[in-house]
């Protein structure tokens, strides 16, 4: 194992480097040669970059490979475990609807190698909770014998408005009532860690491993709609998440919908997120029925069933997810909206009729016009858009956000 350059003296790395690690992280083994001919990179350039990614602990020699008369290339193997980061999802809903806090281990190829989830109602304080994922980090570098310079840093999704220069949630009402995140400076809590720390909004963060992981890889322009117990929406612009001037584009969930004077956590009447949520179907439901859910794994049982007062009011959930949606292709004409989040897991019972009310009667767009597709990752693209976070300036360089 060569040696190990530490992430704070990271030196800069050219394109050539990212396309020739990029290339052997898709095609895992090849030769100088075969590097040189896929990527148009000269041989000694090749030479050169490689010699340093054997040094860095990247890549490795791997032997002599195959060769058809002459002399045996040598061929450099890709090492996916060789760094590693953490993702940190501040409102999973994963395996459970009810928020959790969750944290996990990802190496060079966003495969998940060791998590843990934490309640919040366990904690008084995000200085708490900060202390507590330290503790976790901790554990599980600690169990999986890694180094701890291995670890390139810990990437954390929040559900709300985020500064990532700055490292700061700014306005997150759908979090935990009663923890303060509001103008939250996570700057205060990098000395807590051995590594680098980022944040990211959630449904930016998802739209990141989307667009490098899951349905979205090809795709240059699009909307990742993120509907949990909230709304937000990752907008994608040539390969490049939007997130505007004040860091704030993609906050959707707080579009007016309707009339009807319903207060918002933020403030304001009539929400999106109030009637498009997963919550919504949850508080619907709960309220003309004497059966309570708690969950929208609940309410996705009970429209299974199938239960009338279920499904009159997912069709009347439907509506309005469908307004909404429309307006956002009025906005941004993406070639792609992607459906992820909590509500991902009702698939073929809420993608077909959707887009038939968002195609009715619209006089823009017709049904082949635009995809529209249920998100690939689900429940854990926010957690590996996290951990994609400490990775970009190695895999991506730092021109992935603008
Ligand atoms: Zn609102």
């Amino acid at each position: 194992m060569g040696k190990i350059t530490h992430p704070g003296r990271e030196r800069i790395r050219d394109s050539n480097n990212r396309k020739i690690l990029h290339l052997l992280r898709e095609r895992r083994q090849l030769s100088k040669q075969e590097i040189a001919s896929e990527t148009g990179i000269s041989i000694p350039t090749v030479t050169n970059n490689v010699s340093r990614l054997i040094d860095e602990g990247i890549v490795e020699e791997a032997g002599l490979s195959e060769s058809t008369g002459g002399r045996k290339p040598m061929s450099i193997r890709y090492l996916p475990d060789s760094r590693y980061a953490f993702g940190v999802d501040f409102a999973s809903n994963h395996l459970t609807a009810s928020n959790k806090i969750r944290v996990a281990l990802t190496n060079l190829d966003a495969s998940i190698k060791a998590e843990e989830f934490f309640d919040y109602q366990d904690f008084h304080s995000v200085d708490e909770i900060m202390t507590h994922i330290r503790d976790v980090t901790d554990r599980i570098v600690l169990a999986a014998r890694i180094p701890v310079e291995h670890v390139l840093g810990i990437g954390i999704s929040l559900p709300g408005t985020v500064n990532e220069k700055k490292k700061i949630l700014e306005v997150a009402p759908n979090l935990s009532p009663g923890l303060g995140m509001h103008d939250l400076d996570f700057r205060a809590y990098e000395k807590l860690f051995a590594f680098p720390l980022f944040v990211e909004n959630e449904a930016n963060a998802a739209a990141f491993a989307e667009l490098v992981l899951g349905i979205a890889q090809d795709k240059r322009n699009l909307v990742y709609l993120s509907v949990n117990r909230g709304i937000g929406a990752g907008i994608v612009v040539r390969g490049h998440i939007y997130k505007g001037n004040m860091k704030r584009a993609g906050q959707v969930g707080h579009i007016t919908v309707d009339s009807k004077g319903i207060l918002c956590t933020c403030g304001m009447n009539d929400c999106w997120e109030l009637y498009a949520a997963s919550g919504a179907l949850i508080r619907n439901y709960n309220m003309a029925s004497t059966r309570r859910i708690t969950d929208t794994q609940g309410f996705l049982e009970r429209l299974r069933s199938p239960d009338p007062l279920a499904v009159k009011i997912w069709e009347r959930y439907l509506d309005y997810l469908a307004i909404g949606i429309s307006n956002l292709l009025l906005c941004y004409d993406p070639h792609y909206v992607v459906i992820g989040g909590e509500i991902s897991q009702f698939d073929e019972l809420l993608l077909e009729p959707l887009k038939k009310r968002i195609f009715a009667r619209n006089k823009f767009y017709k049904g082949d016009d635009l995809e529209i597709l249920i998100s690939s990752l689900k429940d854990n693209a926010a957690v590996l858009g996290a951990g994609l976070l400490p990775f970009q300036e190695l895999l991506y360089g730092n021109n992935k956000i603008i």
